[in-house]
């Protein structure tokens, strides 16, 4: 699979003057030269998407969305290569591959439902005094020229996540992927030009996220910045795009709570999807499990047997379950953390452990809520169960972070239910399910360190669009 890759801009690719390596983190090999944007490159991706900004908003919505929907189809047709594709670059088992190119195909076709959708409302004037005697009505108009800034660890759902909207709505993208995985976005750009994208409507362009970022956050001509990424960068994009709209899809350290007398033999197989899937390496990943002290050694036991039966491999055999996390420095950094959590008097259940670049599922039970393992981001197949006795407590225990994207939860006590739909300090409240629950129609966005914004496509569309307001004076 050895190639070159150059990069995206407007509509064909441009050498660059330099290139990178990009390596399976598997097993180390060399997949392709990818790209550098210099300084001239990214003022190119720019030039060529404020160019093609003026096509887009002219383009009719029925027309943007049959380009969606023909990428839909592209997506649909070359399901497998994709899938494999993200398999190499970002070491994501081929199962979780497939069913992230299923999701990118449901979110692209949600992008062009919501294209043909993109409305405003008319506003009664006249019930103020002096505004009688007037139509007016609201529009929603493309901002312009979008930046978008992926992570590693869904390399094409959540490109979609940016594309899909921006394209929805009339805008025009420049798109910087990860270091670790540009291919699949390259392939993405790929197909909107077969689709018939006006050339310059989406350009890629790669190398390191510092220099091509603090290019864009300073150029006047980008609009706004869509970010998904570390909690670090989201904060410097933030404090360094100055007018611009800033969205941010940040990190999270997501916990669940299971109360007494509900049916662990039903439950316990999704919670360890949910705190493992894709190496642990998802926002939503399960972190922290908060278990009712009645149930918890059961729970325990049973959580353990369960993970005992993920299989440990190459991406790319069909039954593997869990691979190599995505760098050696990950690895290490995950180490460091669960031996000093052990050291501090947490207890090690099951894992703890590496071996080459695949880090052993880890259950850690009774750990100090202080440790990094539990109050920091830990992005790795780690997690760590303690116990609670009153309600509050869990939700406390919940809220003891300084992120707050979604949450979970397990009972049979509406009460109790409702009230963690009250009280949780997070941007989606999962009752009977996982915090790893994701369909991506629903608005999905976090509170404090996790991020201001949201996605969702109908969510992002709106942030990607300006309101206007319309008003005839009749009389
Ligand atoms: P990351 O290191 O923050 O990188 C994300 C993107 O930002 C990459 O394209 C990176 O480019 C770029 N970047 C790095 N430094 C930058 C800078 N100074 N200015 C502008 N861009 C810069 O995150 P990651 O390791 O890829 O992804 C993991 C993080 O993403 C986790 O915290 C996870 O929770 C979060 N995440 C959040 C969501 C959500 O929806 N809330 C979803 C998925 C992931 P380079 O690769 O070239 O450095």
């Amino acid at each position: 699979m050895k190639m070159k890759k150059d990069l995206w801009i407007g509509g064909e690719y441009r050498s660059a003057s330099s290139y990178m390596e990009l390596k399976n983190p598997f097993n180390l090999e060399s997949l392709a030269q990818i790209g550098i944007a210099s300084h001239e490159d990214v003022q190119a991706a720019i030039a060529a998407a404020e160019q093609a900004q003026v096509k887009m908003a002219e383009l009719p919505a029925f027309e943007r969305a049959e380009i969606l929907e023909k990428v839909v189809q592209f997506l649909k047709d070359d399901r497998e290569e994709c899938a494999r594709i993200i398999a190499l670059e970002a070491a994501k088992p081929l199962k979780a591959a497939r069913t992230e190119v299923d999701r990118t195909i449901m979110t692209y076709t949600f992008a062009a439902h919501e294209a043909r959708k993109i409305h405003g409302e008319t506003v009664p004037m006249d019930a103020a005094p002096g505004g009688q005697g007037r139509l007016a009505f609201t529009v929603r108009e493309p901002l312009g020229v979008i930046a978008a800034i992926t992570p590693f660890n869904f390399p094409m759902n959540l490109v979609a996540h940016k594309v899909g909207p921006a394209i929805a709505a009339g805008n025009s993208v420049i798109l910087k992927p990860a270091s670790q995985t540009p291919l699949s976005a390259y392939k993405i750009a790929e197909y909107f030009h077969r689709a018939g994208l006006p050339a310059g409507a989406l350009n890629v362009i790669t190398g390191s996220g510092r220099s091509i970022g603090d290019i864009l956050m300073k150029d006047e001509r980008i609009k706004m910045i869509t970010f998904t990424g570390s909690p670090e960068v989201g904060r410097y994009i933030r404090e360094n795009s100055g007018l611009k709209r800033v969205t941010l899809e940040l990190g999270s350290n997501s916990a669940l709570i299971v109360d007494e007398g509900v049916g662990l033999d039903q439950v316990i197989p999704r919670i360890v999807n949910g705190a493992f899937a894709y190496q642990g390496q998802v926002c939503i990943s399960i972190q922290r499990i908060f278990v009712h002290e009645n149930i918890f050694e059961t729970f325990v036991k049973q959580f353990v047997s369960e993970t005992q039966k993920l299989k440990a491999g190459n991406p790319l055999e069909e039954d593997t379950d869990i691979s190599a996390m995505i760098t050696r420095f990950d690895v290490q950094r995950t180490q460091s953390w669960v031996d000093e959590a052990v050291k501090n008097g947490a207890e090690l259940r099951l894992g703890g452990g590496a071996e080459e670049g695949i880090f052993q599922p880890t259950v850690l039970v009774n750990v100090p809520t202080t440790e990094k393992i539990s109050c920091e981001e830990v992005f790795a197949p780690v997690v760590h169960i303690n116990t609670f006795t009153e309600f509050n407590e869990a939700i406390n225990l919940v809220n003891d972070s300084k992120y707050g994207l979604q949450a979970g939860i397990f009972t049979n006590d509406i009460h109790k239910a409702l009230q963690a739909a009250k009280k949780l300090e997070v941007g989606g409240v999962m009752i009977n399910e996982i915090p790893t629950f994701r369909v991506d129609q629903m608005p999905y966005g976090g509170v404090k360190m996790s991020g201001m914004g949201r996605e969702g496509i109908k969510y992002a569309v709106e942030e990607m669009t300006e309101l206007k307001l319309i008003s005839f004076k009749t009389v």
